[in-house]
């Protein structure tokens, strides 16, 4: 389950060789944007032909693809000529601020505000709107993200177990991660494995996540014959699925810490 825009801009070579062949070039490239200098990730493909600029849409990071035989210097000549397209790009892109204490984050699709204690227990406890982060304010956003991976395997391990016992079907464990652009996957050993950002999200669509996944145990396609296995368990999948596409991004762009 993914499907992120990418903003890509790609570039034909014009002939650009060199004799330095894929040194050092790790995480230290760097572009000045609006008075800041943004870290471009860069990686070699010997296969690419042309010069390959990326703005990930969600976090906004700029990702190089360069062929083999294209040098440092023509790489930043390339990047700082591109300077007025990225930093438009970046514009458009909402980079969402860290949650601090008094911010408003969704709970199985209710707002709730975050409040900070500053003192102990260093606890979370969710009330009717407020979501209560005791301890030391530094940590708060990391312990609150903590709180969201428990919160989210119990609810996650409960539904998956519902789905895989209505279809008959048997899986060896759920993990919680953080993936970047998924809201779960199914591996062939039978892990299923899901976004704990899905615990934002309103309830059916955590729960179509879940029994979207474990229909993967029946079908590891989708086919129509994986559809049916989902609808046996959500019939109303459509709707939860347009949540999804329509909101679902915004989850993403949630940080807990800095
Ligand atoms: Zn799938």
């Amino acid at each position: 389950m993914n499907g992120r825009p990418v903003i890509l801009k790609t570039i034909w070579l014009n002939g650009q060789r060199s004799d330095i062949k894929g040194t050092g070039l790790g995480n230290q490239f760097s572009v000045h944007l609006d008075g800041e200098d943004v870290p471009v990730k860069v990686r070699r493909n010997a296969q690419a032909k042309r010069l390959t600029l990326r703005v990930d849409s969600i976090t906004g990071e700029i990702k190089l693809t360069l062929p083999k035989y294209v040098s440092e210097r023509a790489a930043t000549r390339f990047l700082n000529e591109q300077q007025n397209w990225l930093s438009k790009e970046r514009a458009a892109i909402d980079i969402g601020a860290a949650i601090s204490c008094g911010s408003e984050i969704p709970f199985l699709g209710e707002p709730h505000r975050v409040v900070f204690t500053g003192k102990a227990p260093r606890n979370v406890k969710r009330g009717h709107a407020n979501i209560t982060v005791g301890g030391p304010t530094d940590m708060a956003p990391k312990r609150l993200e903590n709180w969201f991976r428990r919160e989210a395997k119990k609810l996650l391990e409960e539904r998956a177990a519902d789905h895989a016992a209505g279809l008959g079907l048997s899986y060896n464990r759920v993990s919680i991660g953080d993936m970047k652009s998924r809201w779960g996957s199914c591996s062939s050993s039978g892990t299923l494995r899901f976004s704990w950002r899905l615990l934002m999200a309103p309830f059916d669509v955590l729960d179509y996540v879940a029994a979207h996944e474990v229909a993967h145990l029946a079908e590891m396609n989708h086919s129509d014959r994986f559809w049916a296995q989902v609808a046996r368990r959500i019939p109303d999948h459509k709707s939860r699925r347009a949540w999804l596409r329509s909101d679902g991004s915004d989850l993403f762009r949630i940080r807990f810490s800095a």
